[in-house]
C-alpha cells in the first residue's frame, strides 16, 4: 500500500514529537507544523491524506486553518480540543472536520482514528459507477460527490457518507446510532451531536430548511430519514 500523508498541526512540541513518533511507527509519512500560518504553508505545497489539526493555535487558530483547508479539499481531518471545551468540539464539526479527539488522547486511540477514515476515503478508490438520483440531487457514488442542480456540493468525507447511508433507502427512519455506527464506524463521546452537527452542515449545503426540510427529515426522538420526492 502506497505511504499515506498526514499533516500534523500541534503547538505543543512535546504532543507533537510523541504523535510524530507514534505515527512513523505505524508506516506514515508525517509533516508537523508548530503553528497555523505552517499548517496552511505546507497544505499549499503537499498532498495529504489526512490532517490532525490542534484547535488552539499561535498565529492562524485551528478554526481558520479549518475553514481555509476546506474550501479547497475534503481532505479527512481530525481535531484535537482541549478536556471539556464541548463547544470548541462541536464547532469543529460545524466547520466541516470529520472527528475530533479530547485531549489528552492516547496515540493508539489517534492511529486508530486515522485509519478509520482513511478506510472511508480511501473506498471510493474503486473505479465503480454508481449513481443515485432524485430530483435535482444526484449522488456520484464511485466519483464521491453530491450534485445538486448540477453543481457540486463540495461535501466533506462524512457528510457524503451520511447523505448516502439515508438516500440508499428514502423513506427509512435511521437512529442517530445507527448512523454513528454506519457513517463514523465506531462509538464514541458526544456521538448524537457529532451527527446533528454533519446534518446541520449537510443542510446548509443542500439548502433545506429544517423546518420545511425538502431532502432530511427529522425524526423526532429518533432520528433522520431521507424524502424520496426531492
Ligand atoms: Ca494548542
Amino acid at each position: 500500500m502506497e505511504t499515506r500523508r498526514v499533516l500534523l498541526v500541534e503547538d505543543e512540541k512535546s504532543i507533537r514529537d510523541a504523535v510524530v513518533a507514534y505515527l512513523e511507527r505505524e508506516g506514515f509519512w508525517v509533516t508537523p507544523a508548530a503553528d497555523g500560518e505552517a499548517a496552511l504553508h505546507a497544505f499549499s505545497l503537499h498532498n495529504f491524506d489526512l490532517i490532525v489539526l490542534d484547535l488552539m493555535l499561535p498565529k492562524v487558530s485551528g478554526e481558520d486553518v479549518c475553514r481555509e483547508i476546506r474550501e479547497k479539499s475534503d481532505v479527512p481531518i481530525i481535531m484535537l480540543t482541549a478536556k471539556g471545551e464541548v463547544d470548541d468540539r462541536i464547532a469543529g464539526l460545524e466547520l466541516g472536520a470529520d472527528d475530533y479527539l479530547v485531549k489528552p488522547f492516547s496515540p493508539r486511540e489517534l492511529i486508530a482514528r486515522i485509519k478509520v477514515l482513511l478506510r472511508r476515503s480511501h473506498v471510493t478508490d474503486i473505479p465503480q459507477r454508481d449513481f443515485l438520483k432524485y430530483g435535482d440531487l444526484e449522488l456520484d457514488v464511485g466519483g464521491h460527490r453530491a450534485l445538486l442542480a448540477g453543481k457540486d456540493l463540495d461535501l466533506t468525507v462524512s457528510e457524503f457518507k451520511l447523505l448516502l447511508v439515508l438516500a440508499r433507502y428514502p423513506g427509512r427512519v435511521y437512529s442517530r446510532m445507527e448512523l454513528v455506527d454506519k457513517v463514523l464506524g465506531y462509538d464514541f463521546e458526544g456521538y448524537e451531536r457529532t451527527v446533528d452537527s454533519h446534518i446541520k452542515n449537510l443542510r446548509a449545503k443542500l439548502g433545506d430548511d429544517p423546518k420545511e426540510p425538502r431532502y432530511i427529515s427529522t425524526v423526532h426522538g429518533v432520528g433522520y430519514r431521507f424524502e424520496a420526492q426531492g
